[in-house]
Formats: C-alpha cells, sequence, structure tokens
C-alpha cells in the first residue's frame, strides 16, 4: 500500500502521528526555502510542509521537480497549524503534514487546463477531451459522488421494499418510445440487426409474466435524436415495474422514496408541497402552456423544489399528416402504447370509439419544469392492447411482426401491472443544482453526440464493415478526422492503416 490514511480527512486528533499519504500535488508555493504542497485525493486536501533539514537526502533533491499534478507518496508527521494559518474552509484546516520523506509516483505534463480553480470558460470541447483531469476537480468530483449516493439509496430503498434488480438486454428488439434507433449490425444473422433499448418496456413487462412482481434496474437507455437542449444519446433510467397494483400505488411508493432520497443525499431542499400536487393535462396546457409546468412559488430560490404529478393525458393524438402520407389512421400514442386507458374509457378503447377522448393512465412528474420520469398502468389483456396498434393503424401482419411476442405473453395470464421510469441524470443535475446532465455524467458525449476523448463515432475497417455485411453508400462524404487514418483492429489488435 502506498498509502495509511486519506489526505481529506486528517484532523487535530490525528496529531502527531506518522502517516503516509498518496495523492497529486493541487498546488505548489514556495516561502524560501521552504515549499508548500497542497496534497490531494479522492477526500479532499490536505497542507504539507517540505523543510530541507527534515527531509531525507533523497526526497531533498527532488523537491525542485515537484509541479502540479506530479503523483506522490510521501511520509510525515502530523502537526497543528498556527492559529493564523488555520484554513476554515477543510476538514483538514487546523493541520499540516511536516514531510519526511516521500517518492515521485509518476510526474505530469502541464494539464490543458487549472485543475485547482472553477473556472467556467474552460471550452467544453477541451473539457470532455480531457475528461479524466476535468473529472480531478472539486466541483465534478462532488457530481459524481453525488450521483453515486443517489443510485445508492435508490438500490437500498427499493431493495428494503421487496424489489428485485433485474438486467435486461440492450440487444434489443425496437420499442416504441417515440424516439429513433441505434441500430447494432448481426454478424451471424446478414441483412438483420438488434435494436439498443429506448427503454426496458417491454422486457420489464414479460418480467411481470415472468412472475417477478417488483422489478427495478438502473437502466442505460438509448435515444438516436437530433441533440436537443442538453440530451444525450444514452442514458440512464431508475426503471421499476410492480404487478397487481393501481396507480396509486405506483404514485405512492415514488413519492415516498422520492422524499427521502432528498432528505438524505441533499438535506439543504425543500420540497415545496406533500403529498405532491396533481395537475390534469388540461389544466397544465391552460394555465401553464406546457404539460411540465414550472411551480415554484418562488424561482430564485435555489433550494425549493416544486414537485407534482400531471396526470390524464390523451391517450392518442393526431399525427402529422404531412409525415404520415398514406400511412395509418392518423392517430398515434402521446406517451406508451402499453399503457391501459382509465378504466372508464376502457370500454372506448376496445370498441375503437371517441379515440380522441380516451385518456390513459399516464403519470409523470415534473420537478421545477423538467419532466423527471413517467409512467403507467399496463394493458394487460392482449385485446385491449391489441386495439391501441389498430387504431395507430397498423395492419395485424405488422402488429403480429413487431408485438406478436408481447400479445402471445399476455395469453398466458398476464397479471395486471404497471411501473415508472425516472431519468436519473436530471435527478442527481438537478440536486446538484447543475443547469446541465453532462456535468453529472463521468463520460458524456458533447451537444452533437461525440466523445471527443475516445473520438467516437469513429472509422471501421473495412474488414470490419464487410464482416457485418455493411457497404457505406458511394455518395457518402466522410469527413476524415486526424485520426480516422489509423484504426483500430479489435480481431488483430492493433492499429491499421486503411487502405
Ligand atoms: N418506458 C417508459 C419511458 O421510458 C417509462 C414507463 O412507462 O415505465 O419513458
Amino acid at each position: 500500500m502506498y498509502r495509511t490514511h486519506y489526505c481529506g480527512r486528517l484532523t487535530e486528533e490525528d496529531e502527531n502521528q506518522e502517516v503516509q499519504l498518496a495523492g497529486w500535488i493541487n498546488t505548489r508555493r514556495d516561502h524560501g526555502k521552504i515549499a508548500f504542497i497542497d496534497l490531494r485525493d479522492i477526500s479532499g486536501i490536505v497542507q504539507v510542509v517540505l523543510v530541507p533539514q527534515d527531509l531525507d537526502e533523497a526526497s531533498n533533491k527532488l523537491i525542485a521537480e515537484l509541479r502540479p499534478e506530479f503523483v506522490l507518496s510521501l511520509k510525515g508527521i502530523v502537526k497543528k497549524r498556527s492559529a493564523k494559518q488555520i484554513n476554515p474552509n477543510i476538514l483538514s484546516g487546523k493541520i499540516e503534514i511536516l514531510a519526511k520523506s516521500f517518492e515521485i509516483l509518476n510526474k505530469s505534463k502541464t494539464p490543458p487546463f487549472e485543475i485547482d480553480q472553477e473556472e467556467n470558460n474552460v471550452n467544453e470541447e477541451l473539457r470532455l477531451k480531457y475528461r479524466y483531469l476535468d473529472l480531478r476537480k472539486e466541483r465534478m468530483k462532488n457530481n459524481i459522488l453525488l450521483r453515486y449516493r443517489i443510485i445508492k439509496f435508490v438500490r437500498d430503498f427499493f431493495h428494503e421494499k421487496g424489489f428485485i434488480e433485474i438486467e435486461t438486454p440492450n440487444l434489443a428488439k425496437g420499442t416504441p418510445e417515440g424516439a429513433r434507433e441505434f441500430l447494432v449490425p448481426s454478424r451471424l444473422h446478414p441483412g438483420k440487426f438488434y435494436v439498443l433499448p429506448q427503454s426496458p418496456q417491454q422486457f420489464k413487462q414479460l418480467l411481470m409474466v415472468g412472475g417477478f412482481d417488483r422489478y427495478f434496474q438502473i437502466a442505460r437507455c438509448f435515444r438516436d435524436e437530433d441533440q436537443r437542449g442538453d440530451r444525450q444519446p444514452e442514458f440512464t433510467q431508475l426503471d421499476l415495474e410492480m404487478s397487481f397494483v393501481e396507480r396509486e400505488d405506483v404514485i405512492s411508493i415514488i413519492e415516498e422514496s422520492l422524499i427521502n432520497l432528498i432528505k438524505a443525499v441533499a438535506p439543504e431542499k425543500k420540497i415545496q408541497q406533500i403529498p405532491f400536487p396533481r395537475i390534469s393535462y388540461a389544466e397544465a396546457m391552460e394555465k401553464y402552456k406546457t404539460d411540465r409546468p414550472d411551480m415554484r412559488e418562488d424561482k430564485n430560490d435555489p433550494n425549493l423544489l416544486a414537485l407534482a404529478w400531471v396526470v390524464d393525458f390523451p391517450f392518442f393524438e393526431k399525427t402529422d399528416p404531412a409525415m404520415n402520407a398514406g400511412q395509418g389512421n392518423g392517430w398515434t400514442f402521446t406517451h406508451n402504447p402499453f399503457s391501459a386507458a382509465k378504466p372508464e374509457h376502457k370500454e372506448w378503447l376496445l370498441n375503437k370509439e371517441k379515440i380522441g377522448e380516451i385518456l390513459t393512465t399516464q403519470y409523470d412528474i415534473v420537478l421545477n419544469g423538467f419532466e423527471i420520469g413517467g409512467g403507467s398502468i399496463r394493458n394487460h389483456e392482449p385485446l385491449a392492447l391489441q386495439r391501441v396498434f389498430e387504431i395507430m393503424g397498423l395492419e395485424l401482419d405488422e402488429i403480429k411482426n413487431k408485438f406478436g411476442h408481447m400479445l402471445e405473453a399476455f395469453e398466458y395470464g398476464a397479471p395486471p401491472h404497471g411501473g415508472i421510469a425516472w431519468g436519473l441524470d436530471r435527478i442527481v443535475a438537478i440536486l446538484a443544482n447543475e443547469p446541465n446532465i453532462r456535468e453529472v455524467i463521468a463520460f458524456p458525449k458533447t451537444g452533437d453526440a461525440r466523445d471527443p476523448m475516445m473520438d467516437s463515432p469513429s472509422d471501421v475497417s473495412p474488414k470490419q464493415l464487410k464482416e457485418v455485411h455493411i457497404k457505406l453508400s458511394d455518395d457518402l462524404e466522410i469527413e476524415e478526422s486526424p485520426k480516422s487514418k489509423k484504426v483500430f483492429d479489435p480481431i488483430e489488435g492493433n492499429f491499421s492503416k486503411e487502405e
């Protein structure tokens, strides 16, 4: 081991102890022959004093070399600082380490931006290209730690409530959630494709048929959308589903989890109203002109959280005829085709009448003007689900081809069920007071869906394309990035020059 203690956790109680620390040089200041170093690790910072006569000979020779971001292991004694040197802003602010020896574990080039300062003007491209350095910053570290605490809380809470965490496939078949899908070509089945899931929707419902009556998952979801706002092509949901429940059951467990989550991870925040108010879609549109109203009474209070449920959405809406020429019946679902109609409108759905008036059991949860989640009670009877697809104008063949597995599964005793998914990234961002979800994802993509650090998406070799039976169209204009001349061949395990 390179260390016995964490830098940021040392306090006066450790006075006169000999400790071994390991971390990065945050800053270096020189006062004549004495050098001061702030040493940083995941726990925080501690001040180290390098006094030549207290250091061993080997270390003395190295002092001049030390620069920010060098990696050190050092031994020293914990000493109290004099009163006027106390730094009240950090836990270790009353002590410092008088170093006896140190070793340089690794050197560092000068970073492309300052690590120890929160400059907001660093270009995002640069931050993402050197994300591993960006992650060393205090603010990013705190965001990622908050994200971890939220995920841990969620796991503990739902385990406690009897939910089982189950993974569902990422190589899947399309599921209609209203976005374009990412395709993955199959090598073994020429001309066929997997689809990356927009959500685990179908699998979680099939788990209900499989008898796992309380499921959850911290699920990665993929949507190939044009980048609007701060959307990410892959993002994380807390996805859950329950059997033998009604709308009130789902709403009540979600309220309980969110209230307790906020109390546990962000106690400085206050929830405006408990139980969360409910507003119908019609009322939201009339009063706020949006179905994700920001209901905060004081929009300047950074700690105020206005959580609310939006309910009673129309099940179907008219499709844009220009987009839908010659296709369908002119109706599409507003949220989720698997949702059930409200019980009082079920007959209308089965008879395919008053289509525009059918309301769904869908419930969305909004927080300060963001939609942070949504779900519904599902159609567990095959006929009702089939009617949804018929209303959307799908022919029987198409319904069978796309959703036959769901209809068939529901013929084997599907229990009544319902669920919800939260956008985890958004919740973390709001609790971290970050305007953008990229700030709470360790390795996000840029606004136009690139990863400047790994340089993805990137070219692949003609051999790889051939293996998955893909030929790029001749008129494709490929912009060559400097890196794209050499491509990594995962089969050969090396970089090869593209012919
Ligand atoms: N699958 C839905 C979504 O991703 C959530 C749900 O209905 O449970 O928005």
